[in-house]
């Protein structure tokens, strides 16, 4: 449920702003957050190749407000540089403490691409956690359509250039998406989960799975399904030669501590996943 349908929450729209605004405000001046990590998966090992952190804010009032929710208001008012800074130097902290072959995957915001400070953002948090660059994925969706402008295509570049992957999250969803392609080459696409989940039941968001899938295996790039919560969907993805997948049929996010317990079920045995290559930089 959204705050904004709570029985007890204001009405008006503009007073809840206000109060997120402020009390947002106040979680990032302690950095009153955690970040939880979801498995993303081989289709065809079933082992993870990474885990996409995911941010969380536990209201001392209102409790679990969703990033859907929160990011936006981060964006509006410029929080989301701050918040978005420390998310990637702990994800990078956390990640070194992972075998060398799991990567981890972290949501970018086009705002933090607008403001040219991002590539030296990411190359310090890489250099003082002493990560592999080529270990680190910045997913950017289009809540607020990326500029296409030389300031954001140079910052792309300039992260690109770093070794870290570029992913285009939640595809097929935005105006822009195919746009995108076509002024920028992306590592990796990650399917909407709204189109997965009608993957094998209704045709039309069948037939753009298919057509994302095969789009990947013509541009040589990755493609992830989001949201899969069925076996049946991961038959069908598995069919198309979909390369990675990310849901709940797999998990749902867990904390840090939970990764090593995960990890020692889901990838026995030592050595990198021989199933999904990784680009070259
Ligand atoms: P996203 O990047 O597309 O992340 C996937 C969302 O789908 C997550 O929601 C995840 O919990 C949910 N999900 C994963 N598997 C399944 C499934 O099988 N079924 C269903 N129904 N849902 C599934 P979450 O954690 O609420 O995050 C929502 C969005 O907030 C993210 O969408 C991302 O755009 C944004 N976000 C999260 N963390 C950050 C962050 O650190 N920075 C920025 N800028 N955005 C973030
Ligand atoms: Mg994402
Ligand atoms: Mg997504
Ligand atoms: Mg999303």
């Amino acid at each position: 449920m959204r705050l904004s349908e709570l029985p007890t929450m204001p009405k008006m729209d503009v007073e809840l702003r206000r109060l997120m605004e402020r009390d947002l405000r106040d979680a990032v001046a302690k950095m009153a957050f955690q970040i939880r990590y979801q498995p993303q998966i081989n289709i065809r090992t079933r082992r993870v190749t990474g885990f996409e952190a995911l941010l969380r804010w536990q209201h001392p009032v209102w409790g679990a407000v969703s990033p859907d929710e929160f990011i936006p208001v981060a964006e509006e008012t410029g929080l989301i540089g701050a918040i978005g800074q420390w998310v990637l130097e702990q994800v990078c902290v956390e990640a070194t403490t992972w075998p060398a072959d799991v990567n981890v995957a972290v949501n970018v915001s086009p705002v933090q691409f607008d403001n040219g400070g991002l590539p030296e953002i990411v190359s310090a948090a890489l250099r003082k956690a002493g990560l592999n660059p080529f270990r680190l994925e910045l997913e950017v969706t289009e809540s607020v359509p990326l500029q296409d402008n030389p300031v954001t295509l140079g910052t792309l570049q300039a992260v690109r250039d770093l070794g870290v992957l570029l992913a285009l999250d939640d595809f097929g969803l935005g105006f822009c998406s195919l746009g995108y392609l076509l002024r920028f080459a992306f590592d990796k696409i990650k399917i909407d989960r709204s189109f997965v989940a009608e993957f094998g039941k209704a045709e039309v968001p069948s037939a753009i799975v298919r057509a994302i899938i095969a789009l990947c295996g013509n541009l040589g790039i990755i493609c992830t399904a989001e949201g899969v919560e069925t076996e049946e969907q991961l038959r069908l993805l598995l069919n198309e030669n979909c390369a990675t997948a990310q849901g709940w049929l797999f998990g749902q996010a867990v904390t840090a501590e939970e990764i090593s317990a995960l990890l020692a079920r889901t990838n026995p045995g030592d050595g990198p996943d021989p199933g999904v290559k990784r680009p070259p930089p």
